[in-house]
Order: C-alpha cells, then structure tokens, then sequence
C-alpha cells in the first residue's frame, strides 16, 4: 500500500515510521531484524530502507595497491522485499541518481514492481567521498528530479526506449527530499524550496525532511512549502543524538543548526551513555510537540540500532 494511502488511512492519527540502513556486505541479516523486532510493536506502516553509493576500496596486493569500487551495503531491494514478507509492512526502498545509470534505475523499477513494493524515496545522493562535487554518473540523472520524472514515467507504461501498453503498470508513490534549514548546496532556502516544487510538480507524492533539532525550523518549512503551492504531505524526520561527536559531526555533515540547550546537556555529560539519554529525551519534547501539531508521520533515523527509537516511540505513541 502507498505510504499517502496509509497517511490518509490514519485520518489524522499521527504514525510511526523509521528508517534502516543494509548491513555492511557479508554480515548476516539477522542483525537486521535484531533491530527490527522491537519496533513493530508501534505498528509503523512502511519502513525505509537506504542506499549507498559504491566507493572505492584499496586491495593489498603483494605491496601494491589495486584501486577498486564496490558497494560496501548493497541489498536495499532484497532487504525491503524480505522484510515486506516476514513483517506484513511496506518498505521503501531509497533509489539514488548518483552510481546508477537510468537503465540500471529501470530494472530495480521493475523488480520493485514484481516485488509488491508500491513506494520508492528518489533521491540524488551525494557527492562520492574523494569528490568535493556531486558528479552524475554518465547515463544516469543529475538530480532527483530526473529520477521522480522516470519513475513516474515508468508508472505510465513509458520505459526508457519503448512505450509499452499494459494493465499491469507499476504505480509508485513517490518520496522526495527536503530541507529545513536548505540543502547544503543550495544558495538560499527559498530556491532550494522552488527545487523541491520541481520535484512535486515532475510527480513526487510526499516529502520527507532531513533531520532538525529545533521543531521551528519545520513548522516555517511546511509554511514556506504551502506558500509556494507544495501540497503534498511533509514528513518530519527525527534523529535522537547518541555521541558526543554529533555536536560536530551532524552541522558539518548536514549543514544544521543544533539549539544551545541541546548543545549544552550534550556537554554536560561525562559518557556517551548520559548523550544517548539526552537525545532520548530531546526526540520525545520534539515528537511530542509535532504529533500535537497533527504531523502525518513521525519517522526515525535509527542508524541501525533501536534501543533509542523504542525508548522514544514508548512516550509518544
Ligand atoms: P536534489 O533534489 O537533486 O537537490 C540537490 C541539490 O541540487 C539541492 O541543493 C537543490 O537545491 C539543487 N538543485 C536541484 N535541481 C537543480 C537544478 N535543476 N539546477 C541547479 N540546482 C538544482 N543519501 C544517500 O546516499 N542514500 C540514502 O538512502 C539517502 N536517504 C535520504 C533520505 C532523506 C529523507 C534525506 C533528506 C536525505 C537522504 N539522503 C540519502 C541524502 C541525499 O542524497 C543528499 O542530501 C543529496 O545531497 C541531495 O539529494 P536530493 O534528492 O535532495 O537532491
């Protein structure tokens, strides 16, 4: 079922989503649903699943050093597949611009669609990690746009080289990315904004956004979205702190701002036990306030370990 189905659905009731990342390659999948298991009990409807771009790794050969790529958390839409059969839930596989050419998009495209997978996140993804800029695989697309524009497409009956007439189109729901506090390429807000209206007008569903620790910051969002003519569902996306590195990490990764209150409970904690509590209890004051705004979705970044999420979902839902 399509992630707006489930929002219309719930009439209001905020739901609870969250978001998985692959295992590292050759790790076993059990790992996987160790951190699943203990969410289902919140019923969320979808789960997401991300993608990551291949990178290069070095090979020691005899003294010298073999340049490879390889994609170290490959899977995404096996894992979503499996998931969809051992927990009843729909799964959302993330698809990216960036390492893929459209006719490889194409075929995961189709074997969503054999899958029984109704939602796809398209997303460009980032810049590779020895590239200051995003460079667009050749024959793939430059942004998500291009992607949303293809996908939908596809859910017409129109392929990349043949129109195909049929009763049995694909027929995505499509999640696309915003921003906050902008997308850390974008010159300003308000022309990111009119990027993410591009990206609803070539066919995206709903919006998820990058992960804010100042609640404001999303409710001037969706009001700048609605004021531009975004209609569409906008997702809060909700990262509870679990380092003291974060403090760092997070405004140099993602471009945020993080509150001085945050910022100082964070530094009065002397391991980062006493940091995964504070960011416990900052999610809950956040998700608290923006299910009481009737958000349609709370969805988490777990980064793969639950035990903060469920201390979370256990307060709010
Ligand atoms: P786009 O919408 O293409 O925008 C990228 C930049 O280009 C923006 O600054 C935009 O303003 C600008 N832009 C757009 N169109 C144009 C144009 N025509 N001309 C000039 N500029 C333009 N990354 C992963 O690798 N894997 C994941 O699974 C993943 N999941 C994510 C989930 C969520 C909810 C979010 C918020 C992000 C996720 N990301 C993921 C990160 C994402 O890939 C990066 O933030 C990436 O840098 C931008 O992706 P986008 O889809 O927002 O790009």
């Amino acid at each position: 079922m399509k992630v707006t189905d489930h929002i219309k659905k719930a009439e209001g009731k905020t739901l609870f989503s969250f978001e998985i990342i692959p295992p590292v390659k050759g790790r076993n999948i059990k790992e996987l649903y160790d951190n699943i298991d203990p969410l289902m009990e919140f019923k969320p409807p979808f789960i997401d699943v991300t993608t990551s771009r291949e990178e290069y790794v070095y090979i020691n050969k005899e003294g010298l050093l073999d340049k490879k790529i390889t994609r170290m958390r490959p899977g995404t839409v096996g894992i979503c597949s499996s998931i969809q059969h051992k927990y009843q839930v729909d799964t959302v596989p993330h698809l990216l611009c960036g390492g893929f050419t459209k006719e490889e998009t194409e075929y995961v495209l189709v074997d969503c669609h054999y899958l029984g997978i109704d939602n796809v996140m398209a997303l460009r993804g980032d810049a590779r990690k020895e590239e200051k800029y995003f460079q667009p695989t050749k024959g793939g697309h430059g942004y998500a746009k291009g992607l949303v524009e293809q996908i939908r497409n596809l859910s017409e009956g129109k392929y990349l080289h043949e129109i195909i007439e049929s009763d049995n189109h694909a027929d995505f729901c499509i999640g696309v990315a915003g921003y906050p506090e902008k997308h850390l390429e974008a010159p300003s807000l308000q022309s990111d904004l009119k990027r993410l209206k591009e990206k609803v007008d070539a066919g995206a569903n709903y919006v998820v956004t990058q992960m804010f620790f100042d609640n404001k910051k999303y409710f001037e969002f969706v009001d700048a979205a609605r004021n531009i003519g975004i209609d569409i569902p906008i997702i809060p996306g909700i990262k509870p702190i679990a380092v003291k590195r974060h403090l760092q990490l997070l405004p140099q990764v993602f471009r945020i701002d993080l509150p001085q209150d945050l910022i100082d409970a964070v530094d009065k904690c002397n391991d980062n036990k006493a940091v995964r509590q504070v960011g416990i209890e900052w999610a809950i004051q956040q998700s608290k306030e923006l299910k009481e705004a009737g958000v349609p979705v709370l969805h988490y970044y777990s980064m793969g370990k639950s035990d903060n999420i469920k201390a979370i979902a256990k307060e709010v839902f």
